[in-house]
């Protein structure tokens, strides 16, 4: 029921999917000539390697030797079949999970922060910024700063730094400083927009000082897509040929992406996106140009977006509250090699709460909206007496997001 990898079996190349897109990504525009943007642009925000990696085409790009030794400190992670919750659909479906919540910071994030932090060090650049929402990316790139003797900067949406004061607990545990945000605006609950407006502000501001962004770019997907190649290797331990459909939960597209851009080539499978219906960038947003950030400061990408002034209200999967989205996975939806789909977090909590009944282990807001759609297409299968293979990204634990499942359980919750 799990398939695990010795240390050795970290894939030593990550997966460009740009040559196998259905048609090449539109150019990122420069913010104010919006003529298409150079290296040279870049350059004050992230070091040359990621750069070039953003840009590349190349199939494979090698994982350099450090990286491959901070990764299998977690690395590979487990492959579960979730035979419990199958026996308690009662489906004829084979559902399986890659487990991300095993990494230091309970998700997959540090995939790319430990990719991130050690291109920034081998540039020579001792310090990074970077915004967080509920604190998932702020505790990863703290984990990987800390790992790496660099010193870390987040701001975090104001409305977390006061809710969630656990993960900032985290970060600051592994030496990160942590500043809500908006920082001009004390009585403004905050964005992602507005808190990367602040980090990119202050690392443009500064010559000692890079940005890292934990999700979005390319060559974030890029760096999670260990998790597709790893899962790849143990589906075949486990029998399987292939998945029939592979789902993530979908914020910024990091973990959707890293787990299902290794399967675009194969097209047997079937992709699809989980977005929560009060931010519903993939399924209602308009295909085109916009600012990563509130502020506008950041380049424009070619994506599906809500408005880069949209204020996504408070759910609980914070990590899912973005007005824009991966220009990879727009790409895969507009073409129609990827579907998405958006749940009300009512229904995401029900599944939550019956994975949690069923395997064990209690899941991320976020991850559960892929959990809903797994079981959504396994009670499909049962339906059609089909033995579909389901493959979703378990992206992180939800063991400090226990005032949601509270508010679930009482009654409190928002069903929207
Ligand atoms: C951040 C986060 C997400 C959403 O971000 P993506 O970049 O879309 O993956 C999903 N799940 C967890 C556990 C997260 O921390």
């Amino acid at each position: 029921m799990r398939w695990t990898l010795p240390s050795d079996q970290v894939p030593t190349a990550w997966f460009n999917v740009a040559p196998h897109l259905p048609a090449p990504l539109d150019p990122p525009l420069h913010p104010g000539t919006r003529q298409p943007l150079g290296p040279d642009d870049l350059a004050p925000l992230f070091p040359m390697a990621l750069i070039a990696q953003e840009m590349s085409t190349e199939p494979w790009i090698d994982v350099p030797g450090p990286v491959l030794d901070l990764l299998r400190l977690w690395r590979p992670t487990p492959l579960v079949r979730a035979h419990r919750l199958e026996q308690a659909l009662g489906t004829p479906a084979r559902i399986y999970y890659k487990d991300e919540s095993v990494s230091p910071a309970g998700s997959h994030k540090p995939n790319t922060a430990v990719a991130q932090a050690h291109y920034n060090k081998e540039e020579g650049v001792p310090r990074l910024t970077t915004e967080t929402g509920a604190g998932q990316w702020g505790s990863a790139l703290a984990f990987a700063t800390a790992l790496l003797g660099m010193e870390c900067k987040v701001y975090m949406v104001r409305a977390s730094f006061g809710q969630k004061p656990y993960r900032r607990v985290m970060m600051e545990t592994w030496g990160a400083t942590v500043e809500a945000s908006p920082v001009d605006e004390p009585d403004h609950p905050g964005s992602l927009g507005s808190a990367i407006s602040d980090a990119v502000r202050d690392a443009a501001g500064r010559a000692d000082s890079h940005y890292s962004l934990g999700s979005v770019l390319n060559h974030v997907l890029l760096h999670q897509t260990v998790i597709g190649l790893e899962a790849k290797e143990q589906l075949a331990l486990a029998g399987e040929e292939r998945p029939d459909v592979v789902i993530g939960s979908c914020g910024g597209g990091s973990n959707l992406g890293g787990l299902a851009l290794p399967f675009v080539p194969d097209a047997d499978v079937e992709l699809l996106a989980v977005e929560p219906a009060s931010c519903p960038t993939l399924t209602e947003g308009r295909f085109d140009y916009d600012f990563g950030d509130t502020a506008g400061l950041t380049p424009l990408l070619s994506m599906y977006t809500l408005g880069h002034d949209f204020v996504p209200p408070s759910i609980h999967a914070g990590g899912l509250r973005y007005h824009g989205d991966s220009p990879i996975i727009s790409n895969l939806v507009r073409h129609g090699r990827m579907r998405a789909v958006a749940y009300p977090q009512g229904t995401v909590f029900d599944a939550a709460v019956q994975f949690a009944r069923t395997q064990g282990s209690i899941p991320a807001p976020e991850t559960s909206h892929a959990i809903r759609a797994a079981i959504d297409e396994a009670l499909r299968a049962k339906e059609e007496g089909t033995e579909r293979v389901i493959l979703f990204s378990y992206s992180g634990h939800g063991l400090l997001d226990l005032q949601a499942y509270d508010d679930y359980l009482s009654g409190r919750l928002d069903a929207s």
